[in-house]
């Protein structure tokens, strides 16, 4: 029993064949007493036969079927909240901004709703007035739509044309369909102007329908100047226009709900305001289930945009169960000669049901103004700033929590250049940013800081992205974090420097020490001296790597760039290592070219440092006996042919691929018996990489576990290298 979302059993009331114009024309007569009479007749019988059913069936579980129902009815309930969130946003943009064209429409709808199948059209309806009426036609067919015209034709005051559509193709019907010529349409149009708010049409059959499915329109007021004005005069006057998002329930019902769920039930949807009558929204084509002997129900109701659905969901008694007994298949023929009988039946449990949810609907509208104001707060209260911007850098669209981030008017923001907002230091690298966004389709993260309107600097943490013709971005607030790494490192640097003098002057103390007493001293004093002059040792490396590492990050390490050889700094690195290469047993190549030799633009002693880092990793993660190979050539992978390469290759334990992107991070050391029983800190590679970046290269690591690592790093070749073949 597939429950499929389509209205195709059900037709418009207007053809009288809803329930309840059925229920009213055999009802609201004198044969109200025969009809109550079939129908105790029918219900006897019904229970009779279930009676007898119950027998042969294994009772569904009603508890799963509740909950198959409320999962279903808070599905398509969130649905409904989304969807209204999106045609916010559009009320949003046409309030703050007059001039949205048809293109920055397309570009904005598409970020908010693209493939979102429970859509049918997001719209812009502007409202023209009858003198205006021809200049905006001709505006609209300059527009390249030679053949544009209202339909249907008709003298009104006031026109409300269908004039931005997202997707066109599908919707090309509606484009130009005045909303002011349709009562229903008219109706939920002016609720929405006059009261401010986010209201939902009767059920009607779409301009643009080519099936059989129920829809309905969800309008958006724009008032000139932004906000709700206070007065209904008033709105009336500045109305600009509404934002419009056309469902087609079927559609919507199948986008919400997920298709296994469907599976467990019938869903027929009814609106129950419709004025004259309970109307049937949307059904499923097996509607037989609706009226089946013996079905559970479950009715939940559901506030869209003002009015007050009520989701029937149905399941015949015995629905699981694998093959019928013969007898339990007559006794579903026996009950569905009575369908006709339960019909009544039915309808009469629909028509007091449809009394209670007036009655609430009325409660219901009373806690709308609240639920709406909370739901504005919520708006405001979003915590992140939220723009477009063109491919020339001016804002299109500047969400409202710039009031609370930046202290300034979104209207104020739209239309200029953002880079004005920018605190001027972190300018250049938001150009180099927005520079790559509209090059590439990824999603590019950068940090920088905006000035507020008081002059004050705010941290923001941004996604960007390229639609085409727009940039899109999400601001975070990320000050405190920020101001608490700034601290942090502050603390760093300046623990570290205090450390430094006491630690050099105890390594000094513990070396005179050993001198001046080696003749005098016993093993075991020796041993101690020792052992503190290793750990004192320790810890100046500690001090001085998170000196280095402090400077980097204040960007106040200074370098000295000259030209130097290569080959004697990769010599000088190696035989400091010489004790420690002897002790494991480990075997060095080298791979240089001998003429011309390397020549390299850098700081030798920073690039000795990164080299010696790289190396002695090398020996501390390989296991005795191993093999390292130093190979210097030009970087041919890279295009650019001033630049050298350096790698250091090593056949040691090698690192597992998830540390590989947190190998560069400060304090990372891969958790492995190697490393526990090694002495490290995990800032070597970290200090390394920002070097060999503050010297104009890069740095990167190949590895696979238990096979061994290449760590590589570039350099500028020095001046006199430049074309020499290395
Ligand atoms: P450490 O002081 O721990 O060596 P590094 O920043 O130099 O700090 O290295 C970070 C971590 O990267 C090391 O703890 C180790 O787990 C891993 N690592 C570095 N080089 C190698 C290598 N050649 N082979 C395997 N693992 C390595």
């Amino acid at each position: 029993m597939a429950g499929i979302m389509a209205a195709s059993g059900w037709r418009h009331q207007d053809e009288g064949l809803s329930l309840g114009a059925q229920f009213r024309s055999r009802f609201s007569n004198t044969h109200l007493m025969v009809a109550v009479g079939i129908l105790v007749v029918a219900l006897a019988i019904t229970v009779g036969t279930s009676i007898a059913a119950r027998s042969h069936f294994r009772s569904l579980s009603e508890d799963e079927f509740e909950h198959a129902v409320l999962t279903a009815a808070a599905a398509i309930e969130k649905s409904v909240s989304e969807k209204l969130v999106i045609l916010q946003s559009i009320q949003g943009l046409f309030a703050t901004r007059d001039d949205v064209t048809r293109d920055q429409f397309d570009s904005f709808v598409m970020l908010l709703a693209r493939d979102d199948s429970a859509i049918q059209a997001l719209e812009w309806i502007p409202r023209i007035e009858r003198d205006a009426l021809d200049a905006y036609v001709r505006r609209t067919q300059a527009e390249g739509f030679a053949d544009f015209a209202l339909h249907p034709a008709g003298e009104r005051d006031v026109y409300f044309p269908v004039d931005y559509v997202f997707p066109m193709d599908p919707n090309r019907a509606a484009f130009g369909f005045d909303l002011a010529s349709n009562p229903e349409r008219l109706a939920a149009l002016n609720e929405s102007r006059d009261t401010g708010k986010l209201v939902a049409t009767a059920p009607i059959t779409l301009v643009q329908e080519t099936g059989s499915q129920a829809g309905f329109l969800v309008f958006a007021p724009v008032y000139r100047g932004g906000g709700v004005p206070s007065t209904v005069a008033e709105r009336r006057d500045k109305l600009a226009g509404f934002g419009l998002a056309v469902f087609r329930v079927g559609d919507f019902i199948d986008n919400s709900v997920p298709a296994p769920s469907q599976e467990e039930f019938n869903l027929v949807v009814f609106d129950t305001l419709v004025s004259d009558d309970t109307k049937i929204h949307a059904a499923t084509d097996a509607h037989r289930g609706l009226l089946e002997a013996d079905a559970l129900l479950i009715q939940r109701e559901l506030d869209v945009a003002g009015r007050t659905w009520v989701l029937c969901f149905l399941v015949p008694r015995g629905f699981g169960l694998g093959a019928l007994s013969q007898s339990a298949w007559l006794l579903i023929l026996i009950a569905g000669s009575l369908v006709s009988l339960l019909g009544f039946g039915f309808s009469f449990l629909l028509l007091t049901g449809r009394d209670r949810a007036i009655a609430l609907a009325g409660r219901m509208n009373e806690s709308l103004a609240a639920s709406e104001s909370q739901r504005d707060q919520m708006f405001e209260l979003s915590q992140d700033l939220i723009i477009t911007a063109d491919a020339q850098g001016n804002f299109v669209f500047v969400s409202e929590a710039s009031r609370r981030l930046l202290g300034r008017d979104p209207a104020d923001m739209v239309g200029k250049p953002y880079l004005d907002f920018v605190h001027p230091e972190d300018r250049a690298s938001v150009a180099r940013a927005a520079a790559q966004v509209v090059e590439g389709d990824e999603l590019t993260a950068f940090d920088c800081r905006f000035l507020r309107a008081d002059g004050e600097a705010v941290w923001l943490s941004w996604n960007a992205h390229w639609l085409p013709g727009l940039v899109f971005a999400v601001g975070r607030d990320v000050t405190e974090r920020r101001e608490i790494e700034r601290m942090k490192d502050e603390f760093v640097a300046t623990v570290s420097h205090e450390l430094r003098t006491p630690v050099t002057s105890i390594k000094g103390f513990l070396e005179m020490l050993t001198d001046d007493l080696d003749a005098s001293m016993g093993e075991e004093q020796r041993s101690y001296l020792q052992a503190a002059g290793r750990n004192a040792e320790r810890m100046e490396r500690l001090v001085s790597d998170l000196l280095d590492l402090s400077s980097l990050e204040a960007g106040r390490l200074a370098v000295e760039p000259a030209l130097f050889d290569l080959r004697s700094a990769v010599n000088d690195v190696l035989s400091a290592l010489q004790p420690d290469l002897e002790e494991r047993t480990i075997d060095v190549t080298i791979e240089i070219p001998e003429v011309p030799t390397p020549q390299a633009w850098g700081d030798q002693r920073r690039v000795e440092q990164v080299l010696t880092n790289l190396l002695s990793n090398a020996v501390k993660y390989s296991q005795p006996g191993a093999r390292i190979e130093v190979v210097v050539a030009s970087d041919d992978e890279g295009d650019d042919p001033s630049m050298l390469r350096v790698e250091v290759r090593d056949n040691g334990i090698g690192i597992p691929p998830e540390a590989i992107e947190h190998l560069f991070e400060k304090f990372y050391r891969v958790d492995n018996s190697s490393t526990r029983s090694s002495t490290g800190t995990g800032l070597g590679l970290a200090i390394s990489k920002a070097l060999v970046e503050l010297l104009g290269g890069r740095l990167w690591v190949e590895s696979e576990l238990g096979r061994g690592s290449t760590f590589s790093f570039t350099l500028p070749r020095g001046a006199a290298d430049a074309h020499g073949p290395a």
